[in-house]
């Protein structure tokens, strides 16, 4: 197992009260696997992952709780240099806006060169060599030329290939990818999803990619983690979910999405309601407000994930029969 996250919570401390980000979540990441975590913005998806790395500074983010466990080392328990010499080398992240995670005033080139030469301890013409050879690898054309360009002189698309180049510089075991091609031009999207699959393929690289975009987890994760309130609501082997989901929230989810094999005349079926506010959540089932199959227990009770099949569990008092 490359990573276990066990009974993880993270709390914001905000003006109007304790916002319960992530809520006790716990899952596993096997070495190149790849982990879709789906919901609705607000949901804790990206808090979950940014925590696992403490890249949001406490406070106002507290991890109250859990264990964070990387090739068997307790990621919370690390002091801040040990996890520097993690963050970017084993462990890496694409985030979504690449202008935001790219330096302007470097060249693209040395931002690919530096985790080579922190982490790896690589000589300048060394790093220089690799690099180029990282941003033919994201397809970067006339790369030999383009490690002295700056970022604002490449597409967002271009960006992004160089963050993804920086990303599989140190030959992470992990890249946690949140919404990585969300601020996309559409048409370049599947391509660099297509790309960054085929990389992490090529090189046994687990990858958690953290997206709102159900299409995306079905065709690129191997498993799928549906979140809600900052709970996990349910998690199964991609085509599993897909097939048979067990949540009422899941279902919410696919319904809400249109399909080519769908009757055009068909109108998409909304989940009704608003998200939650994290900082007053309903009790029980935090999903009760919006769902159609709400009983008085639902009200009170909080269901926690149980079996509803093979690898597939699901938080709902009717199991796999909602
Ligand atoms: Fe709906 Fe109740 Fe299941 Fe929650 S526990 S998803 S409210 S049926």
């Amino acid at each position: 197992m490359l990573l276990e996250v066990r009974n993880l919570s993270a709390h914001l401390m905000a003006g109007h009260g304790i916002v319960k980000a992530v809520d006790n979540i716990s899952y596993d990441l096997d070495e190149g696997e790849t982990l879709g975590i789906v919901g609705e913005s607000g949901c804790g998806k990206t808090v979950s992952a940014l925590s696992l790395l403490r890249l949001i500074p406490s406070p106002p983010l507290v991890v109250s709780s859990g264990r964070v466990l990387f090739q068997g080392q307790d990621l919370l328990e690390l002091g801040d240099e040990e996890l520097c010499s993690i963050r970017g080398n084993t462990m890496a992240m694409i985030f979504q806006e690449p202008m935001t995670s790219l330096n302007p005033v470097l060249s693209v080139g040395y931002q690919v060169m530096e985790p080579l030469m922190i982490h790896r301890g690589v000589s300048r013409t060394e790093a220089m060599r690799e690099c180029i050879g990282l941003l033919k690898m994201a397809r970067i054309p006339d790369a030999a030329a383009r490690v002295h360009a700056y970022p604002h002189q490449f597409s967002g698309g271009m960006r992004q290939r160089v963050v993804i180049a920086m990303g599989l510089s140190c030959n992470p075991r992990l890249i946690i990818a949140d919404e990585p091609t969300t601020a996309l031009d559409v048409t370049i999207q599947a391509e660099l999803l297509d790309l960054m699959k085929q990389l992490t393929l090529d090189h046994g690289t687990a990858l958690i990619l953290i997206t709102h975009n159900l299409g995306v987890v079905a065709r690129y994760a191997d498993r799928v983690m549906v979140m809600y309130a900052g709970r996990v609501v349910e998690q199964a082997r991609t085509l599993d979910l897909y097939r048979t989901p067990a949540h009422p929230y899941t279902r919410g989810l696919l319904e809400s999405v249109p399909r080519l094999d769908q009757d055009l005349r068909q109108r998409l079926k909304p989940i009704e309601g608003q998200p939650p506010d994290l900082a007053r959540l309903p009790g029980g089932c935090a999903f009760h407000p919006r769902c159609p199959l709400a009983m008085e227990r639902c009200r009170n009770e909080t269901p926690q994930l149980a079996p509803v099949g093979d690898a597939h569990e699901a938080a709902c008092w009717l199991g796999g029969a909602a």
